[in-house]
């Protein structure tokens, strides 16, 4: 385990053992709920989840990589791990997923500005060292970049589908490929998800706290808007249940996708109000912008043209096709399903 200070906890707070720095701190999570300055804490983290529900990047106490003053260190790190302690008595999965994804945005942000730390060398070397402890990528640096063995490279950047991220397009030399501190640090965003989302679900489950019963109510009452769907998945085809999965997770697809996606649901005869539910879980949800785009598609505004559901074989460049036997030949996702004479 890394050896972190007070500031760095506060920048990467799930690195920090919850119950340890708890006792180091010498508080009981007894106390959060009965002590009323420590019960503000408790909304702070409440209001955590809350901005991360939204999916939004909670808005820290820290200042740059400095806390406004000394006492908003701990403070943000309270907030981070009873807001783990909330979600653990809520049980409610769906704000688990939106919260660890906010959270790795967040200290998305902090890894990139201590990459590219040009002043302090230690700041540098522990985002390094995050890197490598967590998810076993070794970066050096190398002049303005970063550079990565390809083999690492291609296991990260498999799931990413825009063509700047293929390996062809990318500098290489001597089995290295360069990227730009943002570029390093985004590699890594899924795994960096991945890694809150299941440290969090691997924790213990407290019993209920006194004190606590009002938020995790109303976190049982928030999680309710992320959950409502209105299509089912059975008779589609593989490319738009594995969309439609990718949502349901709260992870991000990227935009061919929801091209993909909305298109064939909207030849499917589905409206755009039916249509709209499937993204609330998107990390960048919008509902505004969300029925714009739908409408556009389906030709209800704009220019009036209706846009198609892409060709397989369209789908197949942009990696959004996951073919099975059933598929048979067909040339577009519209044809799934029926049967050839
Ligand atoms: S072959 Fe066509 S329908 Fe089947 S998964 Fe690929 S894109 Fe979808």
């Amino acid at each position: 385990m890394l050896a972190l200070g007070q500031d760095e906890i506060a920048k990467y707070p799930f690195l920090a053992d919850a119950g340890q720095y708890l006792k180091d701190k010498g508080f009981t999570l007894e106390q959060f709920g009965t002590d009323p300055d420590l019960k503000l804490l408790v909304e702070k983290a409440f209001n955590r989840i809350e901005v991360a529900a939204d999916g939004k990047i909670y808005h820290s106490d820290l200042i740059g990589d400095q806390a406004s003053n000394q006492a908003a260190l701990p403070r943000e790190v309270f907030s981070f791990l009873l807001a783990i302690v909330l979600l653990k008595l809520s049980g409610m999965n769906t704000l688990i997923k939106r919260f660890a994804l906010a959270e790795a945005r967040r200290a998305e942000k902090y890894l990139e500005k201590d990459l590219a730390n040009i002043s302090d060398e230690s700041k540098k070397q522990l985002a390094i060292k995050v890197i490598d402890d967590l998810f076993s990528v070794q970066i050096k640096k190398q002049d303005d970049y970063f550079v990565i063995p390809v083999s690492d490279y291609l296991r990260h950047s498999i799931n990413f589908h825009e063509r700047e991220w293929k390996l062809i397009n990318r500098h290489v030399e001597n089995g290295l490929v360069f990227l730009t501190p943002h570029e390093t640090v985004r590699l890594i965003r899924k795994e960096l998800g991945t890694y809150i989302s299941s440290k969090i679900i691997n924790a213990k489950t407290p019993p209920m706290i006194s004190g606590f019963e009002e938020s995790v109510n109303k976190l049982i009452s928030m999680s309710k808007k992320f959950t409502t769907f209105t299509v089912t998945t059975g008779e589609y085809p593989p490319c738009i249940k594995h969309a439609i999965e990718i949502l349901e997770k709260g992870e991000n697809l990227p935009h061919s996708g929801r091209f993909m996606l909305a298109t064939f649901l909207l030849s499917k005869g589905q409206s755009v109000e039916e249509i709209a539910p499937l993204f609330k879980n998107a990390p960048d949800y919008n509902e505004r912008i969300t029925l714009y785009q739908l409408n556009h598609l389906a030709g209800t505004s704009g220019s009036g043209t209706q846009y198609s559901c892409p060709s397989c074989e369209k789908l197949k460049t942009q990696n959004l096709c996951f073919a099975i036997p059933e598929c048979d030949n067909i040339i577009n996702p519209l044809q799934f399903g029926k049967k050839r004479i």
